[in-house]
């Protein structure tokens, strides 16, 4: 390993006295370039000496006379750069180099002279004038402005992407990489608490940011867009940028360091990171950062500032800065850098979009039970878990703890995949409007979607959720038929609103178990339980017919949940549903598929459950996994069945169908497709259940292990002679799996069935962690 010098190796631009040319020699040097000038003015500058030029009192160009010590190579970089920069993005306002008298274009070289001063000689450039004025103090830069310098920062960077030469692979102090090399300057920083602050944050550059610089975005970037290093408009946006001889290869995001410490000079407390937001999405209006960038930001800039201070007050004590002017950036800069500290790590770069910091699971339990109440639904398990992450089949923690994911449905092709986190962000950037314009993600969605089901069904409806898409199936249903029954099965969940609440007895049965019938136009009928054999005919689903129309009431439709997820993942044979399919259609009623469970392949044989019944539906319904995570819905039905309702009522829902749904839902198929997710899932079902019987066989308290695809479930009882529901211990073993690092939750009607219905990333290799967590978790109830 390479050790760190003690005495810092620098560029030695940094050591070298600034030139002091006398007013003859400037306005000879600005001849060399074809510049006519009477007369120069020093704009002041660290290690250079900058001129502007006049002739009769109106400035004509910039001379730029550099420290003996620039190597002309990086001058000529320089050049480089600004052509480079100028041919990618014409917009940007770049100071160009003039060329020398008889220069060639194509040359570098020919854009700087070499002019003797004081005994040494100085490589000199004249620029052509910008628009705009110099030395606008930041604390007058107006939102929009501070928003069009994140953008103008971003702009720079994405122009300089593809530039590189030799001389960017520099050692310059300023450049936040090397912020170690300033450790021994610190000894100058006269004042204590200054000394200690620059101190706390090189620890933190050593500690935290330097071993994760290596995978950050890099690539030579400006390294100077201050306020001194532009020209701005009168409301402040950036109308110049001077200056390219901070440039060097680093980190992208180091590249914000100097913008936000040159803008929030002059600004205390919340407002500090108040512009440091708004700088930011100025920026990634042009380049979104990434996370791991976000989440250093902060830190960068607090680093920016700490260098700043020990290098201002070096170069002081060793006679190279002038005191009054360290003094003043002495001011400004350490009280940034104070705030900045006063906001802790963490939080600094939570304020600046790098994730949350956690706030601790303990103290949320109250809080949300304070601000939901009590009609929302409780948490899941004995802990509650505050959860931070998720990325395929694995959830982790606020604490970091992984969790097997056995549970989620909804992230269809698993946490976070970047197919679809991609496409959603991307449209997110791009346009997200309604319906009531033309745009095709949402008629090649609807097409892709009919084409996936019979050819009756040609009419696609976008909604929000799975419980509008059924509130519409209702609409529709009753609009069709002219009747204003319905029937579902006895524990079925379908949805919240009005409509739909009555057809979902699980959400009034599990708060008040005793009651007979949500409402008189609804009838429950128990699904077959092949485990016990009962309900096996249709003598139920006759029966709930009969009492219907006992009440005088005919049916509109008849809902069914294809993997019966609410009434204990029930396992229906065809000819079953096919005979209440026809019975159903022969009393007035529709048939509506209800997808949002079975749906997007979790069966693992096709994309739809109803597919597994060989029954045509009238209706389908789609929510949940159809947007892995993004609220997306749809209902899919017949043009004649659609007609009808238009003749009451036009359909339109704000949010559905907008282009970020959309591209949800088209990744959600296109990731279905390319993964060829339903083989997988058919696999991976079937070894889930095969390990499962094995690891349970003659368990007492294990009855069935029952499922299609990943839609499984393991019926939990008293003994296995009289399969007594056992809800107390189904709880207790989910809450056991849980703090054994799996996911899984309980359902049917008596609360004693373990759904494992893991997102359709979960294959043949999460099989084994599953059976072992339950194995141990069977042990430890067993345990007296
Ligand atoms: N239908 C079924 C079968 C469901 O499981 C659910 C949700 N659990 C819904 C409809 C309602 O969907 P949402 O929660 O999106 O309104």
């Amino acid at each position: 390993m390479v050790r760190e010098p003690d005495v810092p190796v620098i560029d030695p631009v940094l050591t070298a006295r600034p030139p002091k040319l006398a007013m003859n020699t400037v306005l000879d040097a600005a001849a060399r370039f074809g510049v006519r000038a009477d007369s120069a003015h020093d704009l002041g500058s660290e290690r250079d000496q900058t001129f502007m030029v006049s002739s009769a009192g109106e400035p004509v160009a910039v001379l730029k006379v550099s420290n003996a010590a620039e190597h002309p190579d990086t001058l000529d970089m320089e050049a480089l750069a600004v052509a480079h920069v100028t041919r990618v993005d014409a917009g940007l306002a770049v100071a160009r180099p003039l060329l020398v008298v008889g220069g060639d274009p194509a040359r570098p070289a020919d854009h700087r002279c070499l002019v003797a001063a004081g005994g040494s000689e100085h490589w000199t450039r004249a620029y052509d004038l910008l628009p705009g004025h110099g030395r606008h103090d930041p604390r007058l830069l107006d939102d929009r402005a501070l928003g069009e310098w994140g953008a103008t920062t971003a702009r720079l960077s994405q122009a300089l992407r593809g530039f590189i030469h030799p001389r960017a692979i520099r050692t310059m102090p300023w450049d936040v990489q090397h912020a170690a090399r300033c450790r021994p300057m610190c000894a100058s920083i006269a004042d204590e608490a200054m000394r200690t602050m620059v101190a706390r944050t090189l620890d933190r550059f050593d500690e935290h940011l330097a071993p994760r610089w290596p995978m950050l975005r890099a690539q030579v970037v400006h390294g100077d867009l201050t306020i001194d290093n532009a020209l701005v408009d009168d409301h402040g946006a950036i109308t110049g940028i001077v200056d390219f001889g901070d440039m060097s290869h680093t980190a992208l995001v180091a590249d914000l360091g100097p913008v936000l410490d040159s803008l929030c000079i002059g600004r205390t407390g919340s407002d500090l990171l108040r512009v440091a937001r708004l700088v930011l999405d100025g920026y990634q209006r042009v380049t979104p950062l990434e996370s791991a960038e976000l989440a250093l930001v902060g830190e960068i800039w607090a680093t920016r500032l700490a260098v700043g201070l020990a290098i201002a007050s070096w170069r002081g004590a060793i006679g190279l800065e002038d005191p009054a002017f360290a003094e003043r950036f002495h001011e400004s800069t350490a009280s940034i850098l104070e705030g900045l500290l006063a906001i802790g790590w963490a939080s600094l770069a939570a304020e600046l979009g790098g994730g949350a910091a956690p706030t601790g699971a303990g103290a949320l339990v109250a809080r949300r039970h304070a601000i939901f109440g009590p009609a929302t639904e409780a948490l899941s398990y004995d802990e509650p878990i505050e959860m931070a992450r998720a990325t395929g089949v694995w959830m982790f923690d606020t604490t970091g703890r992984r969790f097997l994911d056995a549970y989620n449905n909804v992230p269809c092709v698993g946490h976070g995949h970047p197919r679809v986190a991609e496409a959603i962000a991307r449209q997110a950037r791009t346009l997200t409007t309604n319906m009531r314009y033309l745009h095709a993600g949402a008629i090649e969605l609807a097409e892709r979607l009919v084409a996936t089901c019979p050819a009756p069904l040609d009419t696609v409806f976008f909604v929000n959720s799975g419980s509008e898409a059924n509130d519409l199936a209702w609409r529709l249903s009753t609009a069709f038929t002219g009747n204003t029954g319905g029937l579902c099965t006895a524990f079925a969940y379908h949805g919240i609103s009005s409509a739909i609440a009555p057809l979902s007895p699980e959400t009034v049965l599990s708060v008040a178990p005793s009651t007979e019938s949500a409402a008189p136009h609804v009838e429950r009928w128990i699904p077959t339980d092949a485990y016990r054999n009962l309900h096996t005919d249709s003598a139920e689903f006759v029966g709930a017919l009969a009492r219907l129309e006992a009440r005088g009431v005919a049916p509109a439709m008849t809902i069914l949940d294809g993997v019966l997820q609410s009434d204990g993942v029930l396992d229906l044979a065809p000819g079953y549903v096919r005979e209440l399919h026809a019975l159903s259609h022969a009393a007035g009623a529709l048939w509506v598929a209800d997808e949002v469970q079975g749906g997007h392949g979790r069966t693992g044989e096709a994309m739809w459950s109803f597919q597994r019944f060989g029954i045509e539906p009238d209706i389908v319904t789609l929510g949940k996994p159809m947007g892995n995570g993004h609220p997306v819905a749809a209902v899919i039905t017949r043009r004649d069945i659609a007609e009808r309702l238009s003749r009451d009522t036009v359909f339109f829902s704000t949010f559905a169908g907008n282009q970020v749904s959309m591209a949800a839902a088209h990744a959600v198929l296109d990731v279905l497709d390319d993964e060829r997710v339903l083989p997988r899932v058919a696999a991976a079902g079937h070894a889930l259940r095969t390990a499962v019987r094995r690891a349970t066989a003659g368990h007492p308290n294990i009855g069935d292990v029952r499922g299609m695809g990943l839609a499984n479930a393991i019926e939990v009882v008293d003994d296995p002679i009289t399969k007594t529901p056992a809800r107390l211990h189904a709880a207790a073993l989910k809450n056991a799996m849980r703090h054994h690092g799996v996911l899984v939750g309980t359902t049917g009607p008596h609360g004693n069935v373990i759904k494992v219905r893991p997102p359709l990333a979960f294959t043949e290799a999460e099989v084994a962690l599953f059976v072992d967590a339950l194995s141990r978790s069977l042990s430890s109830l067993a345990a007296p």
